[in-house]
């Protein structure tokens, strides 16, 4: 059963009130009853009502006073003024003050029950109106949040988003696709997309997915070239539909694959050089067992010997090229998984000299070692040292020349420690040493044209230093020498 409708009369006088509770009684309505426009006013703020019957001529607070302090309590309360015949402008000005409606004096039951039934219809409709309003509100704030969420997603995005409409105007896009497309702050989206993205095959992709009769195309994925700026994307464009699957326009998100596409480049450089570099060692093997195979020699062992002895070399070159390949791969691979420990490296250098004093000793050449006692330590990767130095220190004895010097020194500043090779060897010209770290770089002339190598070692011995956050300088000159200087950095001891 539904709550009859709650009614508030508001009169001084008493047949009027008690005729309006019996008459609006009769009906269903629960009725209460206020002597004037105080009382009247208390129980509106005690209880809700639906209508009020007030007199507009009240001591106190008079009738007119009352509709607005009513209203302020609950603006869709429907208010019928009772008055005289001599008050109605009074009435009129009542009704336009927000009575709903009034009611001359005297007036018959049935009066009072037409009037009273409209004014709650009316009520009913209000309220009907208010909630509708209150849930419109309610799910336009519900949509602006969904839109703004959605905003901010699109917005966060690393990738560049690009919203097109059927006409491929660009209608919405991203902070990533802005800074992407370097289009310019002040550019507002609006116009064919290719005012802003000056690429045709991007606007050709575009022409496809918007003119495709495929319903069920999902989506198109397309490398693309800008020229400025210079840059890779990938393109992946989808059709935007409604739900009943009609065509509004297309989305398009671009990844930029720049950075990825150069390392691609690199890594197929690098395997085109590796090929390249192990092919002549390799034919040159297999040329010498041909001339062995092909009997050339006869019976002439110390021929067969000599070629074979030249093959071994050339195979011996190939095994080095490919232990500095694996070398750098290892590099490559455990750049996360560095062994770091602290290390005195000047031990592990003077072990070094002394394993590699047979080969100087073929080229009488001297070795000095000036370094202190006492070094800092440093937070290093042993066998990673091991391999630095001894590239170096092999390089020191390799393009040096008989009789020359090898010279090791050990320097302390406030954050690194530095170890600097010295030799007294060919040298090298300035404009081969920006090169000299280059993947399979060699110096190729007559004076080092006897001196086999692979091209990698200053390779590997610049990326352990990198690796180990310390730099690697070289200072040379022609037929004077050269100096290669690593730098590690080393923690100063709080004591
Ligand atoms: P390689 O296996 O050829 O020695 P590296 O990467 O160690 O390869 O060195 C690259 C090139 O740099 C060498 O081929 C050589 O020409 C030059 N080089 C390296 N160290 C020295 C040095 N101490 N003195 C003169 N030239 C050097």
């Amino acid at each position: 059963m539904t709550k009859p409708a709650e009614i508030l009369v508001v009169d001084d006088e008493m047949g009027i009130r008690e005729g309006c509770k019996r008459a609006l009684s009769r009906l269903g309505y629960a009725v209460d009853l206020a002597e004037d426009g105080a009382v009247g006013f208390r129980k509106v703020q005690e209880k809700q009502y639906d209508l009020i019957l007030m007199d507009l001529m009240m001591p106190g607070i008079g009738g007119l006073d009352l509709i607005k302090k009513v209203h302020d309590i609950d603006p869709e309360i429907i208010i019928v003024v009772i008055t005289g015949y001599a008050t109605i402008e009074t009435a009129v000005e009542a009704t336009k003050r927000g009575a709903y409606d009034y009611l001359p004096k005297p007036f018959a039951p049935e009066t009072l029950a037409v009037l009273v039934k409209r004014g709650l219809e009316k009520r009913e409709l209000r309220l009907e109106a208010q909630r509708l309003h209150h849930e419109r509100d309610q799910r336009l704030l519900e949509l602006a949040g969904e839109k703004s969420r959605l905003r901010t997603i699109i917005g966060c995005m690393a990738d560049g988003v690009l919203v097109t409409n059927l006409e491929r105007q660009l209608v919405l896009w991203n902070a990533a696709a802005v800074k992407m497309l370097r289009l310019s702050g002040t550019d507002e989206p609006g116009r064919p997309l290719s005012h802003y993205v000056k690429a045709p095959s991007i606007n050709e992709a575009l022409q496809n997915v918007l003119s495709s009769k495929d319903a069920g195309l999902a989506m198109i994925s397309q490398e693309i070239r800008l020229e400025d700026p210079e840059l890779v994307l990938m393109a992946q464009m989808a059709p935007v539909r409604d739900e009943a699957g009609t065509l509004l326009g297309a989305v398009t998100v671009l990844r930029d694959i720049t950075k990825l596409k150069e390392i691609e480049k690199i890594k197929s450089q690098f395997v085109s050089m590796v090929a390249h570099e192990l092919r002549s060692p390799l034919a040159a093997i297999e040329g010498w067992l041909d001339v062995v195979l092909s009997g050339a020699a006869g019976d002439d062992e110390r021929k067969k010997e000599a070629w074979l002895e030249r093959a071994k070399e050339r195979a011996h070159s190939l095994l080095a090229l490919v232990n500095d390949l694996l070398e750098i791969s290892k590099i490559e691979a455990g750049k996360v998984a560095l062994k770091m420990e602290s290390v005195q490296v000047a031990d592990i250098i003077r072990k070094l000299v002394d394993f590699l004093k047979p080969e100087a000793d073929r080229k009488a050449l001297s070795f000095t070692i000036q370094m202190p006692e006492a070094l800092p330590t440093v937070q290093a990767d042993v066998q990673d040292m091991e391999k630095l130095f001894t590239n170096l220190i092999s390089n020191a004895i390799k393009y040096n020349v008989d009789k020359g010097s090898v010279t090791i020194e050990a320097t302390v500043d406030a954050q690194y420690v530095g170890f600097h090779v010295r030799d007294t060897g060919i040298g090298m010209a300035p404009e081969h040493l920006p090169r000299i770290f280059d993947d399979f770089f060699r110096i190729e002339d007559k004076r080092t044209s006897k001196i086999s190598g692979t091209g990698l070692g200053l390779t590997i011995a610049k990326k352990i230093v990198d690796s180990h956050f310390g730099h690697l300088e070289v200072k040379s000159r022609p037929d004077q020498g050269s100096t290669f200087s690593v730098y590690l950095p080393y923690q100063k001891r709080t004591k």
